[in-house]
C-alpha cells in the first residue's frame, strides 16, 4: 500500500539516508526504532516534502512520485494522502483548537466550512477536548496539544498518520494518556508509521518493527521477531542498552 523505495538524503557531507526501502500495508502500525541520529525522523519528513530527498521513490495508494522531483502538484497530491503528527505538536498558535482542525480541511481539503466544523468538533470529542475548543495552542498543556495535533490528523482521513516521536517533548506523567490516544488511532485501523522511543508501546502496538541505525535499515519484522529474536548484531545491541 505504501512503498518507501532507495531513498537517499544527504546534509551536507552528513550522509543520514543510505538507500532505505521500506513497505508498509494497509492497517499497519509500523514502529520505526533505532539510535538517536539514525535517520529516523527525516525519513519521515521526506515521505511528507518536508524536507527534500537527493533520491527515492515513494508510492501511496497507487500513486507514485520521484521524492527529489515531484512537481508542487504531486506534493500537494502526496501530503493530501498523509497527516503528520509532530513532537513539537506543530499547532498554528493564533488559532484555536477548533480552527488548527478546521484550517487543513477547509484549505487543503476543501471541505465547506460547516462540514469542517462539524468533522472538528467530532474529533475534539474523540480526543476528550471538546470543552476546550476555543482555547489557544498557549492555555493547554502539552498533553492537550497533542491530543488537538492527533485529533488533527485523524480528521484529515489520511492513508497513513506519521507519527514523529509524538510523547518526547511530554512530561512524563503525560506520556500515558498521549500513548493511549494513538492506541485508539491504530484500532481504527489507520496505517501508521511511528518514530518512538517507548518500547512497551512498540511491543503492544506494532504489526511491524523497522530496526534503524546510521542511515540504513538493519533489520524489520514483527515486535516478537525484533524484540525476542533479533538477527542482527547491532539490533542485539541496542536493546540491551534500552531494555
Ligand atoms: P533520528 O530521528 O533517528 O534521531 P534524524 O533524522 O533526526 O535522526 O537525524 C539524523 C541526522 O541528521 C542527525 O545527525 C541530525 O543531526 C542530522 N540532521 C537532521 N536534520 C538536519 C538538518 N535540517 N540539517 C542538518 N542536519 C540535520
Amino acid at each position: 500500500m505504501i512503498e518507501i523505495k532507495n531513498v537517499k538524503k544527504n546534509f551536507g557531507k552528513l550522509e543520514v539516508l543510505k538507500d532505505v526501502s521500506l513497505k508498509v500495508d494497509k492497517g499497519d502500525v509500523v514502529v520505526l526504532l533505532g539510535p538517536s541520529g539514525s535517520g529516523k525522523t527525516t525519513l519521515l519528513r521526506c515521505i511528507n516534502f518536508l524536507e527534500q530527498a537527493d533520491e527515492g521513490m515513494l508510492t501511496i495508494d497507487n500513486q507514485t512520485v520521484n521524492l527529489h522531483t515531484a512537481s508542487s502538484k504531486e506534493k500537494l497530491q502526496i501530503r493530501k494522502k498523509t497527516a503528520f503528527v509532530f513532537q513539537n505538536y506543530g499547532l498554528f498558535q493564533n488559532k484555536t483548537a477548533l480552527q488548527n482542525i478546521t484550517e487543513g480541511l477547509i484549505t487543503a481539503r476543501k471541505v465547506s466550512t460547516k462540514e469542517a466544523i462539524k468533522k472538528a468538533e467530532e474529533v475534539l470529542a474523540w480526543v476528550g477536548m471538546l470543552d476546550k475548543k476555543d482555547y489557544y495552542p498557549s492555555q493547554l498543556s502539552g498533553g492537550q496539544q497533542q491530543r488537538i495535533g492527533i485529533a488533527r490528523a485523524v480528521a484529515l482521513d489520511p492513508d497513513v498518520i506519521l507519527f514523529d516521536e509524538p510523547t518526547s517533548a511530554l512530561d512524563p506523567e503525560l506520556i500515558g494518556e498521549i500513548l493511549t490516544l494513538i492506541r485508539n488511532v491504530a484500532k481504527k485501523g489507520i496505517t501508521m508509521i511511528v518514530v518512538t522511543h517507548e518500547m512497551s508501546f512498540a511491543q503492544e502496538v506494532a504489526s511491524k518493527v523497522v530496526f534503524m541505525a546510521d542511515g540504513v535499515v538493519v533489520e524489520s519484522g514483527t515486535p516478537k521477531e525484533i524484540f525476542y529474536t533479533p538477527k542482527e548484531e547491532r539490533t542485539k545491541k541496542f536493546l540491551e542498552r534500552i531494555l
